[in-house]
């Protein structure tokens, strides 16, 4: 069976993340995006952690059901994002990982090695280790040999494997000998797989996607689609271990213009620019002369040794899309979380559909028979790659638009002082 699969996102006890993001709920808006096998998040959290426990029971195969619930179809792997700060190299480096585990004993096992090295597991659900990465490997394959860690947003500026102003230039150089056991990094949402193309240090190792859902309605807005028996850890384990690209099918990704760290700029003077401008302007703000943040794009470009548009052999496909909300919206001209849009989405969620469904795989002339033409034209573009993108700079959004007026607005419009 195909298996859709976000295994980075927060529960309510990370930091700015929303009370909503409870077990029950995750369950339910996993039926309704079509997820069928979603990370707990946050499992080293103590309140959290009895939570898993309380609300799951096994399900065989590494994963967990909602307990007493057979009907509910969503899967959970224990999952959770570390964030570790230290000195390599003279440098601070800032690296968040997603770890997963195949039991909540190698989870116990796990936070008893991360409590012995004093570390505060209950501050936040996504703790900050003072562990290097290498050594956290090692605790990690320590906890269980089937555990795995996976950089995470490998590209973001300030916490990421190749931050630009956090992390390395190739990846042994922040795993060291454990960089054997690094079979995968998330690509984030400001990238996609063809910037990721571009180096060959990737080639060896998947490229992953998942939503780093804050909230209920950002669950799935990046995943990984595998073929599978059933949704399994022991399945997924495998995959990413024997690097079996006959059953990893695609990944499902942002346009990556819309992540918040594309493009260089500064965000509190409303300027962006191409990484090209950025080396124009020696990396200074025009407006006020403060160095730019340097984005994924600009890195991605510093660190690739192959032009873009080169396709690897054995490089796993995607499809980009537009949250579903965001295109309805803007297909009858109202705001992304109004009533109206809500109202819609209720309706093409009848007769079983699922978000993904309705975004990927629905037959057009179906969707036709209950929503206007104007969604239908919007799902059409957004299907066909046809969106006009402002990219997103030093931490704000991007805005994507898929029809007409607001596009050519977009389009017009050039980074500020231009
Ligand atoms: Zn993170
Ligand atoms: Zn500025």
């Amino acid at each position: 069976m195909r298996v859709i699969t976000d295994i980075h996102l927060h529960s309510k006890y990370s930091r700015a993340c929303s009370q909503d993001l409870t077990i029950r709920n995750l369950a339910t808006a996993c039926t309704r995006k079509g997820i069928q096998l979603v990370g707990t998040s946050d499992f080293t959290h103590p309140a959290w952690r009895k939570e898993i426990e309380t609300e799951l029971e096994e399900a065989g195969g590494g994963v967990y059901k909602l307990r007493g619930d057979d009907a509910s179809p969503t899967r959970f792997l224990l999952s959770t994002e570390l964030s570790s700060i230290y000195k390599r190299g003279g440098k601070t480096r800032r690296v968040h990982h997603l770890v997963l585990l195949p039991s909540l004993a190698a989870v116990d096992r796990l936070i008893a090695q991360l409590d012995a090295r004093g570390c505060n597991l209950k501050a936040d659900g996504r703790p900050i280790l003072g562990i290097d990465s290498e050594e956290l490997v090692k605790m990690v394959l320590e906890a269980d040999p089937n555990g795995l860690l996976i950089p995470a947003h490998a590209w973001t500026p300030w916490f990421a494997v190749f931050g630009s102003m956090s992390g390395f230039d190739v990846l042994s150089e922040c795993f060291g000998e454990m960089t054997k056991h690094i079979h995968a990094i998330e690509t984030g949402l400001s990238s996609n797989p063809p910037m990721n193309w571009r180096l060959s240090q990737l080639d060896s190792i998947f490229l992953v996607s998942n939503s780093d859902a804050h909230s209920l309605d950002k669950l799935g807005r990046e995943a990984n689609v595998f073929e599978m028996s059933t949704p399994s850890y022991a399945e997924l384990h495998h995959i990413l271990v024997t690097h079996d690209t006959s059953r990893f099918l695609e990944t499902i990704e942002f346009f990556p213009e819309e992540g918040k760290y594309h493009a260089d700029g500064h965000r509190a003077c409303q300027f962006w620019c191409e990484p090209e401008e950025t080396k124009r302007r020696g990396g200074a703000c025009p407006v006020c002369g403060k160095p730019l943040t340097i984005g994924v794009l600009h890195r991605v470009e510093a660190l690739a040794d192959r032009p873009s548009g080169v396709r690897p052999s054995g490089a796993v496909p995607y499809r980009s899309i537009v949250p579903l909300p965001e295109l309805i919206g803007e297909a009858i001209g109202v705001g992304p979380a109004s009533k109206k849009v809500r109202a819609i989405v209720e309706t093409l969620l009848q007769d079983g559909r699922s978000e993904f469904g309705v975004l990927l795989d629905e037959p057009l002339t179906e969707l036709a028979r209950v929503v206007s033409e104007d969604i239908v034209l919007a799902i059409r573009r957004m299907r066909e790659g046809a969106v006009t993108v402002r990219p997103g700079y030093d931490g704000e959004y991007g805005v994507v638009s898929v029809i007409g007026d607001k596009a050519a607005r977009l389009k017009a419009a050039q980074p500020a002082l231009l």
